[in-house]
This record gives structure tokens, sequence and C-alpha cells, in this order.
């Protein structure tokens, strides 16, 4: 439980003259309050009032894990055949007379929405808690990033199990389940996406998946992956080759490793997110791949793989101390072959410090 943060929220709250916050996003949930728990089609609410203690809401089937978890504040379920916003409703009239709260405009969908109003027409809910949220999940505490450190040591033993998959004529998605049966043996409970592997050409579309195309000699590998460690999120790619690549390939290879430990090198506190894309992109578009870097540098991640800040031209955020991002420049040239190197990592007073340790030079198998 953070209570911290919930108490910046609730400050927040009484500046804005707002009642309480209704919060679904099931992340945020779980930063906040450490019960974690996706409720797919359930209702799931973290409610936060001014005037008395927070109280979580959900399916009644999960009210024991919600007091197992540390959560010290009340706890209350419904029937999967109630109506859960008449519940709710009812429940948050008990703790406030307030009838002016917060919701995530990211993720409280219009239909839920319109069946709040419903239950509680008496209530306003134009407010939006998500930029508060995102700034307080924007810098880790100490106790975050070690989580993040465990995880990283995490996405290193992934790699390595990955690596020792290859073989010729093997399938991409051969090769994802034999690295991810080896790694859940040692007890990592989950992926924090699904884990990403492209053979040769099939690695030049970065939106595309891990598929059947089997692994032939002299090609790239690309494995994207992450791993759920202590709650928190990995994420780190790294290409290798399997035998004796062409030297187009390496080359791509050695001009993305530049961007991407130039951009870790120069990393500083206080410059701007779009500086730092920049530092990559340069290096990159004086090689003459420019126009095959077709994403943003990086991302935050944390208790989710995706969150606040983006790294890219135009976002004049200031990195900050304890701050987490991914640093992961990419060369993608259709029909020919696609390198991405990305390591996560967070901000410290001396620059970039890795979450991952598996070696960037171009690995050969
Ligand atoms: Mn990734
Ligand atoms: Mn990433």
């Amino acid at each position: 439980m953070n209570t911290e943060k919930i108490a910046a929220l609730t400050t927040w709250l009484e500046k804005s003259s707002l009642s309480g916050a209704i919060l679904t996003n099931f992340h945020d949930i779980a930063y906040l309050s450490g019960f974690e728990s996706d409720p797919i089609e359930r209702v799931l609410a973290l409610v936060i009032v001014t005037d008395n203690v927070p109280f979580i809401f959900g399916p009644a089937l999960e009210v024991n894990s919600i007091k197992e978890s540390g959560w010290h504040y009340p706890a209350f379920g419904y029937e999967d055949q109630e109506n859960p916003w008449e519940i709710l409703t009812q429940h948050i009239k008990a703790r406030t007379n307030g009838k002016h709260f917060a919701i995530e405009g990211d993720n409280l969908t219009v239909t839920r929405l319109r069946e709040l109003k419903k239950a509680f027409p008496e209530a306003t809910f134009d407010a939006d808690v998500t930029d508060q949220i995102n700034h307080l999940r924007l810098i880790k505490t100490p106790a975050e990033i070690k989580h993040m450190l465990a995880a990283g040591r995490d996405a290193d033993r992934a790699f390595n199990f990955g690596f020792e998959a290859l073989a010729e004529n093997i399938s991409e998605l051969e090769a994802v389940a034999e690295l991810e049966y080896q790694l859940k043996k040692t007890g990592v409970p989950a992926m924090s996406f699904d884990t990403l592997l492209q053979f040769g050409d099939h690695a030049a579309d970065p939106h595309g998946s891990t598929s059947t195309r089997r692994l032939k000699s002299g090609e790239l590998a690309l494995f994207d992956l992450g791993t759920i460690t202590e709650g928190y999120a990995s994420d780190a790619t790294r290409t290798v080759a399997f035998g004796e690549v062409s030297d187009n390939a390496k080359e791509i290879h050695a001009v993305t490793l530049e961007a991407q430990r130039t951009a870790q090198a120069k990393a500083k506190i206080g410059m701007t997110a779009s500086d730092l894309d920049a530092v990559a992109r340069d290096v990159i578009t004086k090689a003459g791949y420019g126009e095959y870097f077709s994403h943003r540098l990086g991302h935050g991640l944390g208790t989710s793989v995706h969150e606040f800040p983006s790294i890219m031209a135009g976002n004049n955020l200031e990195l900050q101390e304890d701050m987490v991002f991914s640093i992961e420049p990419g060369i993608y040239i259709p029909g020919v072959a696609g390198v991405r190197i990305e390591d996560s990592g967070y901000m410290s007073k001396n620059g970039f410090v890795p979450f991952t340790e598996t070696p960037k030079d171009l690995l050969q198998f």
C-alpha cells in the first residue's frame, strides 16, 4: 500500500475542490493499493474521498485477496448478478456527502460512465485524475527501483534461455515456448507482454508478432521480452546473429548499437525527452538509415510495461532523478532485416543505469 501517494492524490483532490476520485485502471489500483488483479469485464474500483478513508470495491470473489494483499482500509464486494454501480454508489454515499468526483478519463468507458451517472444522478464526474496519477508514477521510489533491477535480472536470464534455444529450422514460436518454459521453471510467474521473436526479414516489421517462421543460418534473431517480477515489469531487446550474417546486417546492428549506447551515455538529469530522442536519431540519420527508425526512442515503465514519460520528439519534459524509461532505437529495412536494441533503466545523478546486463554487441550463435 502506497500511503504517501494516496495522500498526495488526496491533497490534489482538496486543492481542486473535488469530493473524491473513482479509479478503475487496475494498474493504477495496484500501484496505489498493492492489490494487483485484472478484473477483465468485472468492475474493480479504488475510491479515494477527501473526508474519509479510501476503499476498494470489486468482485465478491476478490475481497479476501484484497484484504490479504496488505490493504489496510475497507474492501467491499458485489456478486455477479448485482448492479455494481448501484452498490458502489451506496458505499460512496455512506462515506461522503460530496458530489464532485474525478474519474480516469483514459480508462472508464463511455458505457461505464453512463452506468455510474444513472446510479448516482446527483453527482458530477467531470474531473479527470489521469494526469495526476501519471505524474505520481513518473518518479520511482528506491523500493520500486529495487524491484525493477530484479525484473532486469529475470530478463537477462530469459535472453540466455532464448539464445540457447536458437537452432536451424526452429520456428519463432517454438523458440519462445522453450524460453518461457525454462524461465517459468525458475519461478518467474509471467511475462510483461507476449514475448516477441522475429527472424531475418520478419524483424523488419516492428509491429509484427512471433510466428511460425523458421530460422535459417545467416539470419538475425530479434528478441523483445520482459518479465513481471515482484509486481514490476522489465522490457529489453537484443538482436543476435545465427551463423555468419551479411555485412549489411552487421552494419545496421553496429549503427543501432552506437545510437543506443550514445543515448544511454548522454542521458542526463535536466535534459529533455525530446533531446534524448534526437541524440539516438542523429546517429542513425548520419549513418544514412534515418528513414528506417520509425518509432519513438523509448517509454516509461513500472507496474505496467508502458507508462510515462514518452521519450520522443516534441516532449519537453525534463529527465529527473529516479525516472524509469527505455532506450530502444531500431533500424527496419523492409524485405531485408530489422534490428532493435533496448535497455530500460533509471536516471541517477551519475546518468542512466540500465536494469539489464546482457551484452549488446552482436552475439553469434
Ligand atoms: Mn521492448
Ligand atoms: Mn519497450
